[in-house]
């Protein structure tokens, strides 16, 4: 855990630091964006602003040297629909109409005459303080609306006089702000005008959407109206998304990695802990599975030594006892030897072509002494004319006298083996069952390993090294063949070993 920490401590500690740095960053480049968005927009109002300002520097101009052909004065002005010129108390003086027909306009007039005369007020206070402005309202709104450019004129024919400039919005919109958005456009910028109360885009063929636009701003001149903006490519809000998207999916598979990486540590760790704690338990046993033949061994020399064993059966017993004491050594110090050949890559098979069965005989054969004192029911069923293996003979008997030593020693209550042979379809198979004390399910798929010893249970009234089974393993497959195990605690197991038939290389 303390790895983990460590490792993973500077690694998120880092990956906020850099996201933190990122954003801010981005934050940076967001801002910068806006305010060059904000920048189009507005050169679009001042556009606006000098446009109009134009039409207004021409009526006052064409007006203060006398001229009284409005109509001539509406010609050079393109896109304005009239002109009138009111006195300061919005008497009509003059009024000219390209279509000739002024009736609307006084309809339009008539019905925001209170809101005209406050914007007239506010010209007058600007005027007062130095500003040449333009106050503009919407008239005949319910229709499609015109847009009343309203300014004063100082002098008129010796007076001063209010002009109202009469423009339809939607040719304004189309062609004077239509044509600079077009413009600014490029392909640089989505760019649209969008009437405020219902958010619809304005300009024919409009491709931007109101939802879509990253900045807005309203017309200075066009109440209720508003210029809408985006980076015509991918805009920065996608790329900051996706870069968003794209970080969090490292940092995701960085984290996975690491937690990986930390599960990997910790399994190794923890395999190397068990590994040195089998280790531990195997020189114990062992030192034990030495000390237990060898102090009989002594004891009985010593009680023949003294001669005082004067009974010739007595004897024998005590020879049986040495001899079996020291074959119980010699398989023990065989096993370590074996496990250390292989260990070391140095054990070698000798193969030949050998009569299973009669290995089998020979093995029960050597324990038989063993079998009948310990009462075990030995039931062999060998099949008839069974085909020869392929096999070095010492290590196939060693890998059988580990399972009958197993099967022996796993036994306490009920003494009952059985060792069957018979041809199968992937060679010779060969199976050895007791009714011992069995083997839980989660210990089956360890027992193979080596050290390994059952951990709980009946296990531990019998010494053992815990190699026996991994020898086992290695010799079967070193010669093709394969090696399972059935089982049930308090029921007994059943090891099937498959060899190879005759004709085989190892
Ligand atoms: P050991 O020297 O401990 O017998 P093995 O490698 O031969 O070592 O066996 C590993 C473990 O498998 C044993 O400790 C025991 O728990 C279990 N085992 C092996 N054979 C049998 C069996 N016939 N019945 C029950 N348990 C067995």
């Amino acid at each position: 855990m303390v790895l983990v920490v460590l490792i993973l401590l500077p690694a998120v500690i880092y990956l906020i630091f850099e996201t933190a740095r990122l954003n801010e960053s981005e934050e940076m480049i967001r801002e910068v964006y806006r305010q060059q968005l904000d920048a189009v927009l507005f050169s679009v109002n001042q556009y606006i602003e000098d446009y109009t300002g134009s039409w207004r520097n021409r009526v006052n101009i064409s007006l203060g040297v006398g001229e009284t052909d409005l109509h001539g004065i509406l010609s050079g002005l393109n896109g304005v629909q009239a002109l009138v010129i009111w006195d300061m108390d919005m008497h009509i003086i003059e009024e000219a109409s390209v279509s000739g027909d002024m009736s609307r306009i006084h309809k339009g007039v008539t019905d925001s005459l209170q809101q005209i005369k406050i914007k007239i007020r506010q010209l007058i206070s600007y005027q007062k303080a130095g500003y040449q402005k333009i106050q503009p309202l919407l008239i005949n709104r319910n229709d499609s609306g015109e847009l009343l450019l309203l300014f004063i004129i100082n002098e008129y024919l010796g007076r001063p006089v209010v002009a109202g400039l009469v423009i339809p919005i939607r040719s304004f919109i189309e062609n004077v702000i239509g044509t600079k958005l077009n413009e600014l456009a490029g392909d640089r910028f989505n760019l649209g005008v969008f009437y405020l109360p219902t958010r619809q885009p304005v300009l024919a063929g409009q491709q931007l959407q109101y939802e879509q636009a990253r900045q807005t701003k309203g017309i200075w001149l066009l109440p209720d109206y508003l210029i809408g903006i985006k980076l015509a490519a991918s805009d920065i809000e996608d790329l900051a998304r996706e870069r968003f998207y794209r970080d969090i999916t490292i940092i995701g598979m960085l984290f996975f990695l690491f937690l990986l990486g930390a599960w990997l540590i910790f399994r190794n760790v923890r395999r190397e802990i068990l590994l040195a704690q089998m280790k531990s338990d195997f020189v114990s046993n062992v030192s034990h599975e030495l000390r237990t033949p060898l102090s009989l061994i002594r004891m009985y020399t010593e009680t023949l030594e003294l001669g005082r064993v004067t009974s010739e059966e007595k004897r024998m017993h005590y020879y049986t006892i040495i001899s079996q004491e020291t074959d119980r050594l010699t398989r023990l110090i065989n096993n370590i030897l074996n496990f250390s050949r292989i260990e070391s890559g140095k054990k070698t098979y000798k193969p030949e072509n050998i009569d299973l069965n009669r290995l089998v005989e020979q093995v029960i054969d050597t324990y038989r002494g063993q079998i009948e004192r310990e009462q075990f029911q030995v039931n062999i069923d060998l099949a008839d004319h069974l085909e020869m293996i392929y096999a070095d003979p010492g290590a196939v008997t060693e890998a059988l006298i580990n399972l009958l030593d197993n099967a022996i020693k796993y036994s306490a209550e009920r003494k009952e083996i059985s060792i069957h042979t018979y041809e199968c379809t992937n060679g010779i198979c060969l199976e050895i069952s007791d009714r011992g004390i069995g083997i839980g399910e989660e210990h089956l798929k360890h027992i193979f390993d080596k050290f390994y010893r059952v951990p709980t249970g009946a296990v531990h009234n019998t010494k053992g090294s815990g190699l026996g089974l991994s020898l086992v393993r290695h010799i079967i497959e070193a010669h093709g063949g394969t090696i399972n195990v059935t089982s049930q605690p308090g029921q007994g197991s059943t090891f099937s070993l498959v060899l190879p038939k005759s004709k085989k290389t190892v």
